[in-house]
Protein backbone atom coordinates (compact mmCIF):
# COMPACT_ATOMS: atom_id res chain seq x y z
CA UNK A 1 0.00 0.00 0.00
CA UNK A 2 1.33 3.85 -0.63
CA UNK A 3 2.92 5.51 2.59
CA UNK A 4 0.98 8.84 1.87
CA UNK A 5 2.23 10.28 5.36
CA UNK A 6 5.40 12.19 3.94
CA UNK A 7 3.94 12.98 0.28
CA UNK A 8 3.91 16.33 -0.90
CA UNK A 9 1.56 17.98 -3.35
CA UNK A 10 4.52 17.98 -5.93
CA UNK A 11 5.26 14.39 -5.23
CA UNK A 12 1.40 13.47 -5.70
CA UNK A 13 1.23 15.26 -9.15
CA UNK A 14 4.68 13.53 -10.28
CA UNK A 15 3.48 10.09 -9.39
CA UNK A 16 0.01 10.19 -10.51
CA UNK A 17 1.68 11.58 -14.29
CA UNK A 18 3.73 8.62 -14.14
CA UNK A 19 1.17 5.95 -13.05
CA UNK A 20 3.34 5.28 -10.18
CA UNK A 21 0.15 5.36 -8.00
CA UNK A 22 -3.49 5.85 -8.90
CA UNK A 23 -5.75 8.51 -7.30
CA UNK A 24 -8.03 5.48 -5.96
CA UNK A 25 -5.05 3.93 -4.12
CA UNK A 26 -4.05 7.09 -2.52
CA UNK A 27 -7.45 7.37 -1.25
CA UNK A 28 -7.64 3.98 -0.62
CA UNK A 29 -4.56 4.27 1.98
CA UNK A 30 -5.18 7.54 3.37
CA UNK A 31 -8.89 6.46 4.36
CA UNK A 32 -7.23 3.00 6.18
CA UNK A 33 -4.28 4.92 7.55
CA UNK A 34 -6.81 7.69 9.35
CA UNK A 35 -9.03 4.53 10.73
CA UNK A 36 -5.92 2.93 11.94
CA UNK A 37 -4.64 6.40 13.74
CA UNK A 38 -7.99 7.68 14.76
CA UNK A 39 -7.97 5.61 17.83
CA UNK A 40 -5.04 6.99 19.13
CA UNK A 41 -5.85 11.11 18.81
CA UNK A 42 -9.36 11.32 17.58
CA UNK A 43 -8.70 13.80 14.98
CA UNK A 44 -11.48 12.91 12.44
CA UNK A 45 -15.07 12.85 13.37
CA UNK A 46 -16.56 11.75 10.75
CA UNK A 47 -14.53 9.52 7.45
CA UNK A 48 -16.15 9.75 3.84
CA UNK A 49 -14.91 6.65 1.93
CA UNK A 50 -16.95 6.54 -0.72
CA UNK A 51 -17.06 10.90 -0.92
CA UNK A 52 -13.41 9.95 -1.29
CA UNK A 53 -12.91 7.15 -3.77
CA UNK A 54 -15.69 8.95 -6.12
CA UNK A 55 -13.47 11.74 -6.09
CA UNK A 56 -10.24 9.65 -6.77
CA UNK A 57 -12.03 7.99 -9.91
CA UNK A 58 -12.86 10.86 -11.08
CA UNK A 59 -9.60 12.32 -11.23
CA UNK A 60 -8.14 9.12 -12.44
CA UNK A 61 -11.05 9.26 -15.31
CA UNK A 62 -9.69 12.31 -15.92
CA UNK A 63 -5.72 11.66 -16.39
CA UNK A 64 -7.14 8.36 -18.52
CA UNK A 65 -8.73 10.89 -21.03
CA UNK A 66 -5.62 13.22 -20.96
CA UNK A 67 -7.48 16.23 -19.13
CA UNK A 68 -5.75 18.42 -16.98
CA UNK A 69 -7.25 17.07 -12.88
CA UNK A 70 -6.33 19.98 -11.22
CA UNK A 71 -4.08 21.84 -8.88
CA UNK A 72 -4.63 19.00 -6.12
CA UNK A 73 -5.73 16.11 -8.16
CA UNK A 74 -5.49 13.31 -5.96
CA UNK A 75 -4.71 15.33 -2.91
CA UNK A 76 -6.37 13.49 0.35
CA UNK A 77 -7.59 16.33 2.21
CA UNK A 78 -8.93 16.90 5.37
CA UNK A 79 -11.47 19.84 5.87
CA UNK A 80 -12.78 21.11 9.39
CA UNK A 81 -15.61 20.29 10.64
CA UNK A 82 -17.18 23.72 11.10
CA UNK A 83 -17.59 24.00 7.08
CA UNK A 84 -20.09 22.89 5.40
CA UNK A 85 -19.62 19.41 3.43
CA UNK A 86 -22.68 18.27 1.04
CA UNK A 87 -24.06 14.80 1.99
CA UNK A 88 -21.38 14.39 4.35
CA UNK A 89 -21.94 15.24 8.24
CA UNK A 90 -21.31 18.61 9.77
CA UNK A 91 -21.36 18.76 13.37
CA UNK A 92 -19.04 21.74 14.55
CA UNK A 93 -18.33 19.15 16.77
CA UNK A 94 -21.20 20.52 19.04
CA UNK A 95 -24.07 17.64 19.76
CA UNK A 96 -26.79 20.55 18.73
CA UNK A 97 -25.67 19.00 15.28
CA UNK A 98 -25.06 15.93 15.70
CA UNK A 99 -26.90 14.75 13.38
CA UNK A 100 -26.61 17.65 10.80
CA UNK A 101 -26.03 16.64 7.16
CA UNK A 102 -25.62 20.12 5.12
CA UNK A 103 -26.90 20.50 1.69
CA UNK A 104 -24.41 22.12 0.19
CA UNK A 105 -20.83 22.68 0.16
CA UNK A 106 -19.13 25.44 1.82
CA UNK A 107 -17.00 27.74 -1.49
CA UNK A 108 -13.85 26.44 -0.21
CA UNK A 109 -14.64 22.88 0.02
CA UNK A 110 -16.32 23.40 -2.86
CA UNK A 111 -12.97 24.82 -4.77
CA UNK A 112 -10.69 22.05 -3.14
CA UNK A 113 -12.63 19.48 -5.00
CA UNK A 114 -13.20 21.47 -7.63
CA UNK A 115 -8.85 21.70 -7.87
CA UNK A 116 -9.30 17.16 -8.17
CA UNK A 117 -8.92 17.39 -4.01
CA UNK A 118 -9.26 14.05 -2.38
CA UNK A 119 -11.87 15.23 1.28
CA UNK A 120 -11.23 11.55 3.10
CA UNK A 121 -12.92 13.22 6.06
CA UNK A 122 -14.37 15.86 8.73
CA UNK A 123 -11.47 17.06 11.06
CA UNK A 124 -12.18 17.54 14.87
CA UNK A 125 -12.48 20.65 16.75
CA UNK A 126 -13.51 22.84 19.41
CA UNK A 127 -17.13 22.74 19.81
CA UNK A 128 -18.55 26.15 17.06
CA UNK A 129 -14.44 26.65 16.93
CA UNK A 130 -14.62 27.91 20.51
CA UNK A 131 -11.25 27.57 22.64
CA UNK A 132 -7.46 26.73 21.98
CA UNK A 133 -7.00 23.01 23.01
CA UNK A 134 -9.98 21.02 21.39
CA UNK A 135 -10.74 19.90 24.43
CA UNK A 136 -14.23 22.02 24.31
CA UNK A 137 -15.18 19.10 21.22
CA UNK A 138 -18.50 17.48 22.24
CA UNK A 139 -17.12 14.44 21.05
CA UNK A 140 -13.70 13.87 22.74
CA UNK A 141 -10.69 15.95 23.24
CA UNK A 142 -8.02 15.51 20.05
CA UNK A 143 -4.43 14.07 21.16
CA UNK A 144 -1.28 15.87 19.45
CA UNK A 145 0.09 13.00 17.40
CA UNK A 146 3.93 14.25 18.27
CA UNK A 147 3.07 13.85 22.36
CA UNK A 148 -0.35 11.97 22.66
CA UNK A 149 -0.56 13.03 26.41
CA UNK A 150 -0.30 16.70 24.89
CA UNK A 151 -3.53 19.06 23.62
CA UNK A 152 -3.03 19.43 19.16
CA UNK A 153 -3.72 22.93 19.87
CA UNK A 154 -7.13 25.00 18.83
CA UNK A 155 -9.96 25.30 17.82
CA UNK A 156 -8.81 22.85 14.67
CA UNK A 157 -6.80 20.64 16.66
CA UNK A 158 -7.97 18.20 14.58
CA UNK A 159 -7.00 19.61 11.17
CA UNK A 160 -3.91 19.99 12.45
CA UNK A 161 -3.26 16.39 13.93
CA UNK A 162 -4.38 14.79 10.68
CA UNK A 163 -1.53 16.98 8.84
CA UNK A 164 0.90 16.05 11.59
CA UNK A 165 0.11 12.26 11.61
CA UNK A 166 0.19 12.21 8.17
CA UNK A 167 -3.18 10.52 7.23
CA UNK A 168 -4.29 14.04 5.43
CA UNK A 169 -1.28 15.70 3.14
CA UNK A 170 -3.36 18.93 3.82
CA UNK A 171 -6.31 20.03 5.48
CA UNK A 172 -8.88 23.47 5.84
CA UNK A 173 -9.59 24.87 9.58
CA UNK A 174 -10.56 28.03 10.44
CA UNK A 175 -8.89 31.29 12.55
CA UNK A 176 -11.21 33.54 14.42
CA UNK A 177 -8.27 34.12 17.00
CA UNK A 178 -5.41 32.03 16.62
CA UNK A 179 -7.55 28.68 15.53
CA UNK A 180 -5.09 27.90 12.19
CA UNK A 181 -1.91 29.29 13.85
CA UNK A 182 -1.62 27.78 17.13
CA UNK A 183 -2.27 24.48 16.85
CA UNK A 184 -0.36 24.76 13.64
CA UNK A 185 2.67 25.56 15.90
CA UNK A 186 1.62 23.04 18.32
CA UNK A 187 1.43 20.35 16.12
CA UNK A 188 4.78 21.30 14.11
CA UNK A 189 3.00 21.87 10.81
CA UNK A 190 2.61 24.89 8.69
CA UNK A 191 -0.50 26.86 9.14
CA UNK A 192 -2.08 30.05 7.39
CA UNK A 193 -4.64 32.63 8.08
CA UNK A 194 -4.95 34.76 5.05
CA UNK A 195 -6.40 38.16 4.48
CA UNK A 196 -9.78 38.86 5.54
CA UNK A 197 -11.74 38.27 2.70
CA UNK A 198 -9.34 36.23 0.56
CA UNK A 199 -10.98 33.35 1.00
CA UNK A 200 -15.00 32.84 0.55
CA UNK A 201 -16.75 32.57 4.16
CA UNK A 202 -19.86 30.83 2.47
CA UNK A 203 -20.36 27.29 4.34
CA UNK A 204 -18.46 28.38 7.43
CA UNK A 205 -20.74 27.58 10.10
CA UNK A 206 -20.10 31.44 11.56
CA UNK A 207 -18.94 31.89 14.99
CA UNK A 208 -17.64 35.31 15.08
CA UNK A 209 -18.09 36.97 11.50
CA UNK A 210 -16.09 40.16 11.66
CA UNK A 211 -13.05 37.97 12.66
CA UNK A 212 -13.58 34.26 10.81
CA UNK A 213 -11.20 33.46 8.55
CA UNK A 214 -10.39 29.72 6.60
CA UNK A 215 -7.07 28.87 5.36
CA UNK A 216 -5.20 25.58 4.72
CA UNK A 217 -2.48 23.71 6.95
CA UNK A 218 0.01 21.69 5.35
CA UNK A 219 3.33 19.84 5.86
CA UNK A 220 5.53 22.67 3.68
CA UNK A 221 5.13 25.92 2.44
CA UNK A 222 4.79 25.32 -0.88
CA UNK A 223 1.80 22.75 -0.30
CA UNK A 224 0.06 25.79 2.03
CA UNK A 225 0.31 28.28 -0.53
CA UNK A 226 -1.03 25.83 -3.41
CA UNK A 227 -3.92 24.96 -1.14
CA UNK A 228 -4.51 28.71 -0.65
CA UNK A 229 -4.19 29.53 -4.39
CA UNK A 230 -6.68 26.61 -5.20
CA UNK A 231 -9.88 28.08 -2.76
CA UNK A 232 -9.09 31.90 -2.60
CA UNK A 233 -10.63 34.74 -4.74
CA UNK A 234 -14.34 36.80 -5.08
CA UNK A 235 -17.08 34.88 -4.31
CA UNK A 236 -20.48 36.26 -4.85
CA UNK A 237 -21.74 34.09 -2.66
CA UNK A 238 -20.05 35.68 0.44
CA UNK A 239 -20.60 39.67 0.48
CA UNK A 240 -16.91 40.53 2.32
CA UNK A 241 -14.98 38.33 -0.03
CA UNK A 242 -12.60 40.63 -1.96
CA UNK A 243 -12.31 41.62 -5.45
CA UNK A 244 -8.36 41.66 -5.35
CA UNK A 245 -6.51 39.13 -7.68
CA UNK A 246 -5.14 36.18 -6.22
CA UNK A 247 -1.64 35.93 -6.84
CA UNK A 248 0.60 32.95 -7.81
CA UNK A 249 1.96 32.01 -4.83
CA UNK A 250 4.02 29.07 -6.04
CA UNK A 251 5.65 31.51 -8.33
CA UNK A 252 5.84 34.30 -6.01
CA UNK A 253 7.24 32.79 -3.00
CA UNK A 254 10.56 31.82 -4.61
CA UNK A 255 11.70 35.01 -5.19
CA UNK A 256 14.85 36.09 -2.93
CA UNK A 257 14.22 37.72 0.85
CA UNK A 258 17.52 39.59 0.66
CA UNK A 259 17.09 43.58 1.66
CA UNK A 260 13.46 42.68 3.36
CA UNK A 261 12.89 44.55 6.48
CA UNK A 262 11.66 42.61 9.06
CA UNK A 263 9.99 43.94 12.10
CA UNK A 264 10.37 42.48 15.41
CA UNK A 265 7.05 43.24 17.66
CA UNK A 266 8.74 43.87 21.45
CA UNK A 267 5.19 43.26 23.29
CA UNK A 268 5.68 39.82 21.45
CA UNK A 269 8.47 38.82 23.80
CA UNK A 270 6.84 39.48 26.78
CA UNK A 271 5.70 36.07 29.23
CA UNK A 272 7.47 34.31 26.63
CA UNK A 273 9.01 30.81 27.84
CA UNK A 274 12.78 30.84 27.70
CA UNK A 275 12.63 27.86 24.88
CA UNK A 276 10.28 29.59 22.34
CA UNK A 277 12.08 32.87 22.57
CA UNK A 278 15.35 31.11 21.94
CA UNK A 279 13.85 29.56 19.05
CA UNK A 280 12.77 32.59 17.54
CA UNK A 281 15.93 34.28 18.12
CA UNK A 282 17.50 31.33 16.05
CA UNK A 283 15.36 31.92 13.65
CA UNK A 284 15.87 35.81 13.23
CA UNK A 285 19.69 34.75 12.72
CA UNK A 286 18.29 32.40 9.97
CA UNK A 287 16.50 35.74 8.43
CA UNK A 288 19.32 38.15 9.06
CA UNK A 289 21.64 34.90 6.88
CA UNK A 290 19.31 35.19 4.25
CA UNK A 291 20.02 38.61 4.39
CA UNK A 292 16.85 40.17 5.95
CA UNK A 293 17.26 43.47 7.81
CA UNK A 294 15.80 42.92 11.11
CA UNK A 295 14.37 45.63 13.78
CA UNK A 296 12.71 45.87 16.82
CA UNK A 297 8.76 47.69 15.89
CA UNK A 298 6.07 48.30 18.84
CA UNK A 299 2.75 47.57 18.67
CA UNK A 300 1.64 49.63 21.30
CA UNK A 301 -1.99 48.57 21.74
CA UNK A 302 -1.26 44.93 21.98
CA UNK A 303 -2.19 44.65 25.70
CA UNK A 304 -6.05 45.73 25.08
CA UNK A 305 -5.93 42.75 22.65
CA UNK A 306 -7.49 40.04 24.85
CA UNK A 307 -9.67 41.97 26.44
CA UNK A 308 -10.99 43.51 22.83
CA UNK A 309 -11.10 39.87 21.00
CA UNK A 310 -13.53 38.74 24.29
CA UNK A 311 -16.07 40.99 23.33
CA UNK A 312 -15.98 41.09 19.81
CA UNK A 313 -16.02 37.65 19.16
CA UNK A 314 -18.81 36.96 22.19
CA UNK A 315 -21.09 39.54 21.05
CA UNK A 316 -20.66 38.09 17.08
CA UNK A 317 -21.10 34.39 18.53
CA UNK A 318 -24.28 35.74 20.48
CA UNK A 319 -25.94 36.81 17.75
CA UNK A 320 -24.93 33.65 15.30
CA UNK A 321 -25.61 30.97 17.37
CA UNK A 322 -29.08 32.19 18.40
CA UNK A 323 -30.36 30.09 15.49
CA UNK A 324 -29.86 26.91 16.86
CA UNK A 325 -32.80 27.03 19.04
CA UNK A 326 -34.16 23.60 18.22
CA UNK A 327 -36.35 24.50 15.78
CA UNK A 328 -34.21 24.64 12.97
CA UNK A 329 -31.13 22.03 12.37
CA UNK A 330 -31.30 19.19 14.25
CA UNK A 331 -31.46 18.03 17.70
CA UNK A 332 -34.41 19.20 19.71
CA UNK A 333 -35.24 18.75 23.58
CA UNK A 334 -38.41 17.30 24.66
CA UNK A 335 -40.79 20.12 26.20
CA UNK A 336 -44.34 20.98 26.61
CA UNK A 337 -44.31 24.44 25.62
CA UNK A 338 -41.96 26.33 22.77
CA UNK A 339 -40.57 28.84 25.53
CA UNK A 340 -39.34 25.79 27.59
CA UNK A 341 -38.04 23.66 24.39
CA UNK A 342 -35.71 26.81 23.41
CA UNK A 343 -34.45 26.47 26.93
CA UNK A 344 -34.15 23.24 27.68
CA UNK A 345 -32.65 22.38 23.60
CA UNK A 346 -29.79 25.37 24.44
CA UNK A 347 -29.26 23.98 27.58
CA UNK A 348 -28.88 20.03 27.49
CA UNK A 349 -26.85 20.91 23.49
CA UNK A 350 -25.05 23.47 24.09
CA UNK A 351 -21.35 22.62 25.54
CA UNK A 352 -19.88 25.29 28.54
CA UNK A 353 -17.85 27.27 26.92
CA UNK A 354 -20.32 28.10 24.11
CA UNK A 355 -22.93 29.27 26.99
CA UNK A 356 -20.45 31.08 28.49
CA UNK A 357 -19.67 32.91 25.02
CA UNK A 358 -23.60 33.38 24.39
CA UNK A 359 -23.94 35.03 28.20
CA UNK A 360 -21.19 37.52 27.80
CA UNK A 361 -21.52 38.27 24.44
CA UNK A 362 -25.67 38.92 25.05
CA UNK A 363 -24.36 40.98 27.69
CA UNK A 364 -21.74 43.04 26.11
CA UNK A 365 -24.55 43.84 23.61
CA UNK A 366 -27.86 44.76 26.14
CA UNK A 367 -29.35 48.46 26.16
CA UNK A 368 -27.11 50.78 28.46
CA UNK A 369 -23.98 48.39 27.73
CA UNK A 370 -23.73 48.35 24.55
CA UNK A 371 -21.06 51.64 23.77
CA UNK A 372 -19.47 50.60 27.27
CA UNK A 373 -18.22 47.79 25.78
CA UNK A 374 -18.99 46.54 22.36
CA UNK A 375 -18.42 50.17 20.63
CA UNK A 376 -15.28 50.53 22.83
CA UNK A 377 -13.68 47.41 21.89
CA UNK A 378 -14.20 48.30 18.02
CA UNK A 379 -11.88 51.59 18.51
CA UNK A 380 -9.90 49.62 20.20
CA UNK A 381 -9.99 47.35 17.40
CA UNK A 382 -9.07 50.26 14.90
CA UNK A 383 -6.00 51.03 17.01
CA UNK A 384 -4.59 48.04 16.89
CA UNK A 385 -5.22 47.82 13.02
CA UNK A 386 -3.74 51.01 13.00
CA UNK A 387 -0.49 49.85 15.26
CA UNK A 388 0.05 47.01 12.07
CA UNK A 389 -0.54 49.91 8.97
CA UNK A 390 2.08 51.76 11.46
CA UNK A 391 4.50 49.04 11.18
CA UNK A 392 4.42 48.10 7.63
CA UNK A 393 5.02 51.55 6.81
CA UNK A 394 8.26 50.56 8.41
CA UNK A 395 8.93 47.08 7.59
CA UNK A 396 7.99 44.36 5.00
CA UNK A 397 6.67 41.73 7.52
CA UNK A 398 7.05 41.18 11.31
CA UNK A 399 8.39 37.57 12.81
CA UNK A 400 7.33 36.75 16.32
CA UNK A 401 6.37 33.58 18.09
CA UNK A 402 2.91 32.32 17.37
CA UNK A 403 1.76 30.98 21.07
CA UNK A 404 3.94 31.67 24.57
CA UNK A 405 4.39 28.32 25.15
CA UNK A 406 4.14 24.78 23.34
CA UNK A 407 1.62 22.64 23.55
CA UNK A 408 0.59 22.05 27.11
CA UNK A 409 -1.04 18.47 28.72
CA UNK A 410 -4.62 17.80 27.98
CA UNK A 411 -6.54 19.16 31.46
CA UNK A 412 -3.73 21.19 32.09
CA UNK A 413 -5.79 24.77 31.80
CA UNK A 414 -9.44 23.38 31.88
CA UNK A 415 -10.65 24.49 34.62
CA UNK A 416 -9.24 28.07 34.18
CA UNK A 417 -10.86 30.01 31.23
CA UNK A 418 -8.49 32.97 31.37
CA UNK A 419 -5.22 30.98 31.13
CA UNK A 420 -6.80 29.20 27.94
CA UNK A 421 -7.69 32.35 26.37
CA UNK A 422 -3.92 33.54 27.07
CA UNK A 423 -2.64 30.99 24.35
CA UNK A 424 -4.12 32.99 21.81
CA UNK A 425 -1.79 36.41 22.78
CA UNK A 426 0.03 36.81 20.02
CA UNK A 427 -2.25 35.05 17.27
CA UNK A 428 -5.69 37.30 18.17
CA UNK A 429 -4.36 40.55 16.72
CA UNK A 430 -3.66 39.64 13.13
CA UNK A 431 -7.35 38.66 12.78
CA UNK A 432 -8.67 41.56 14.44
CA UNK A 433 -6.32 43.75 11.83
CA UNK A 434 -7.42 41.15 9.28
CA UNK A 435 -4.24 40.99 7.73
CA UNK A 436 -2.41 37.73 6.63
CA UNK A 437 -0.32 35.76 9.31
CA UNK A 438 0.95 32.16 9.25
CA UNK A 439 2.95 29.72 11.54
CA UNK A 440 5.98 27.89 10.48
CA UNK A 441 7.42 25.08 12.22
CA UNK A 442 10.48 26.87 14.10
CA UNK A 443 12.63 23.83 15.53
CA UNK A 444 11.31 21.83 18.76
CA UNK A 445 11.87 22.24 22.72
CA UNK A 446 14.18 19.89 24.58
CA UNK A 447 11.27 17.63 25.49
CA UNK A 448 10.70 17.03 22.03
CA UNK A 449 7.92 19.74 21.28
CA UNK A 450 7.26 21.92 18.43
CA UNK A 451 7.77 25.54 18.14
CA UNK A 452 6.16 27.87 15.86
CA UNK A 453 7.46 31.17 13.99
CA UNK A 454 4.70 33.80 13.41
CA UNK A 455 5.04 35.98 9.98
CA UNK A 456 2.65 38.80 9.43
CA UNK A 457 2.45 41.19 6.40
CA UNK A 458 0.09 43.50 5.39
CA UNK A 459 -3.72 42.92 3.93
CA UNK A 460 -3.21 40.80 0.61
CA UNK A 461 0.33 40.77 0.59
CA UNK A 462 0.05 36.80 0.96
CA UNK A 463 2.95 36.94 -1.57
CA UNK A 464 5.70 38.57 0.56
CA UNK A 465 4.21 36.22 3.70
CA UNK A 466 5.00 32.94 1.64
CA UNK A 467 8.16 34.22 0.28
CA UNK A 468 9.62 34.82 3.47
CA UNK A 469 8.23 31.48 4.88
CA UNK A 470 10.00 29.52 2.20
CA UNK A 471 12.76 30.73 2.26
CA UNK A 472 13.46 30.27 5.73
CA UNK A 473 12.22 26.81 5.18
CA UNK A 474 14.50 26.28 2.57
CA UNK A 475 17.36 27.45 4.48
CA UNK A 476 16.95 24.26 6.66
CA UNK A 477 14.99 26.49 9.79
CA UNK A 478 15.98 26.06 13.05
CA UNK A 479 16.70 22.65 14.50
N1 LIG B 1 -8.99 30.35 21.07
C1 LIG B 1 -9.74 31.46 20.57
C2 LIG B 1 -11.16 31.40 21.07
O1 LIG B 1 -11.46 30.50 21.80
C3 LIG B 1 -9.70 31.45 19.09
C4 LIG B 1 -10.64 30.50 18.48
C5 LIG B 1 -10.65 30.57 17.00
O2 LIG B 1 -9.77 31.16 16.39
N2 LIG B 1 -11.67 29.98 16.41
O3 LIG B 1 -11.96 32.22 20.75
Amino acid sequence: MQDISSLTIAEIRSGLAARKFSALELARAAIRFAEAENPKTNAYLTLCPEVAEAAARAVDDKLARGEDPGLLAGVPVAVKDVLSTKGVRTTCASRLLERYVPPYDATAVERLKAAGAVMIGKANCDEFAMGSSNENSAFGAVRNPVALDRVPGGSSGGSAAVVAQGTAVASLGSDTGGSIRQPASFCGVVGVTPTYGRVSRYGLVAFASSLDHVGPFARNVEDAALTLEAIAGRDELDATSAFAPVDSYRAEMKKPVSGMKIGIPKEYFEGLSPETGDKIAAALDVLRGLGCEVREVSLPHTPYAISCYYIICTAEASSNLARYDGVRYTSRAEAASLGEMYRKTRGEYFGMECKRRIMLGTYVLSHGYYDAYYLKAQKVRNLIAGDFSQAFSEVDALVAPVSPFPAFRLGEKMADPMQMYLSDIYTITGDLAGIPCMSVPCGKTREGLPVGMQILTGHFEESKMFRLAYAFEQAGGVA
